[in-house]
């Protein structure tokens, strides 16, 4: 008895140390039978976690977190398991929405500064180019007018003393000595001559210098002579538009050939709207122009100076959708012939081909449409004489010639071969001046004529 106590004893001595190796440990059962027991530690047993308490709770307080994350991800509103509704889990998309439309609302004002400030920029530019030239007028002493001049001054004369100036006079006048004007004395119309007979070009003279512009200004350009001038400008006065910017407004007037090859303006006026194309023509005391960026026609009446009709020519192509080949924005053309006031352009319908419209010229309506078979960018340019359509076929071409003529009496077209000269190698404007009966154009800054031979008068 005594032997099996001691053993119980050493038993329970050795339990102790059962947690961390296998042991052996005998005792009475119930019924007093010896029971033997043999223990060994598993290593997963281990190392497993308790069934509860802190550890548990503290992992579904992580779940409810990330379950309320997801939720806020989905746009749901869930609380988190077992928790209160926190911050993270309150509705989000109001305070987004509030952010995205700040940040928006930033960069809009962020822009909007960065545009105002080149505006000022601009701005500050354009003084300082005026300061300087207000000090370079001011520093020269008077030129003498013509009474015409003195007569035709107005408020938007340029400075005391002097009318206006293109830019070689503003620039100083050494340059037009070395160009020989041509100075052509052009009678006023007299309403008892019968000057709408009509004949077929036959032949171009050589181009005839008058003018060369002296800046950037006048690469390209118009110039024009109304041949039914009106008061209180006389027959002989010349226009002249330098194309070349994005604000083209200076009309220029001369007097005449000579002072106009002298760089002599004796009037500058300010044209309302901007001016796009070398498409400009003037007739009976008014300048007819394609507004800048638009369709639109507008006459401006020149002794009042103000505009007095305004019109779009519908569906014609502008700002360099259906150009001449050298481009340059020439989509309408406006011109003046026996017959009256024309446009040539082209619209989607015609799919580039040219078209001519008879346009009424006091309302700038379209009176008639002919649609050609020409395509506008495959020439250099077109003019009208007595309601036929030229066109010139190179604009570089020192020799080139005028290829095709359209007749709006029959509808037809026909080829022809007439010798024409570019001179200066990129010709920009040309058309008939029905005053001189001749052609104007302006060629790499040069402003040329070309005398004319035309056919045997026909009854049309
Ligand atoms: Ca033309």
């Amino acid at each position: 008895m005594f032997f099996l106590s001691l053993l119980c004893i050493c038993g329970l001595l050795l339990r102790g140390d059962a947690q961390d190796r296998a042991s052996l440990w005998r005792g009475n059962d119930r019924s007093g039978r010896c029971q033997y027991t043999f223990t060994v530690p598993s290593p997963a047993e281990a190392t497993c976690p308790q069934a509860g308490g802190p550890e548990l709770d503290g992992l579904k307080a992580r779940l409810g977190v990330l379950e309320a994350l997801v939720a806020q991800l989905g746009g749901k509103d869930v609380q988190p398991r077992g928790g209160q509704p926190g911050a993270a889990a309150r509705p989000q998309p109001e305070l987004q929405e509030a952010l995205s439309r700040a940040v928006a609302e930033r960069n809009l004002l962020q822009g909007e500064k960065e545009r105002l400030q080149r505006e000022l920029d601009t701005l500050k530019l354009r003084m300082e180019e005026m300061r300087r030239e207000t000090e370079r007028l001011r520093s020269r002493p008077c030129l003498s007018q013509s009474p015409m001049a003195a007569a035709t001054a107005t408020q938007q004369d340029w400075g005391r003393g002097r009318l206006a100036a293109d830019s070689t006079w503003l620039h100083g006048a050494q340059g037009f000595q070395e160009v020989k004007a041509e100075v052509t004395e052009v009678p006023a119309p007299d309403g008892n001559v019968d000057n709408t007979g009509c004949g077929q070009l036959i032949s171009v003279g050589e181009p005839v210098t008058h003018r060369k512009a002296d800046n950037i200004a006048g690469k390209y350009g118009v110039w024009m002579q109304d041949p039914e001038a009106v008061s209180p400008y006389g027959a002989s006065m010349l226009w002249r538009i330098d194309t070349i910017g994005t604000e083209v407004r200076q009309l220029y007037g001369y007097d005449d050939m000579e002072q106009l090859s002298k760089g002599f303006p004796s009037k500058v006026l300010l044209l309302p709207d901007p001016l796009e194309s070398t498409g400009a023509t003037i007739y009976r005391g008014s300048l007819y122009y394609q507004r800048r960026l638009s369709r639109t026609l507008i006459r401006y009446d020149l002794a009042s100076e103000n505009v007095a009709a305004r019109r779009e020519l519908p569906h014609a192509g502008f700002h360099g959708q259906f150009p001449y080949s050298w481009g340059g924005y020439t989509d309408i053309d406006l011109s003046v012939d026996e017959k009256g006031l024309w446009a040539v352009y082209s619209t989607s319908k015609a799919q580039g081909a040219i078209v001519i419209s008879k346009l009424d010229p006091h309302s700038l309506e379209v009176k008639r449409s002919w649609e050609t078979s020409i395509r506008k960018a495959s020439v250099a340019n077109s003019f009208m004489i007595c309601g036929k359509l030229y066109t010139v076929a190179s604009y570089a071409a020192r020799d080139t010639t005028i290829n095709q003529v359209y007749d709006t009496a029959t509808s037809q077209l026909k080829a022809v071969s007439i010798p024409f000269k570019n001179k200066y190698g990129y010709n920009s404007m040309i058309d008939y001046s029905l005053a001189q009966r001749k052609l104007f154009a302006w060629d790499n800054f040069h402003l040329v004529s070309y005398d004319l031979r035309l056919g045997r008068q026909q009854a049309n």
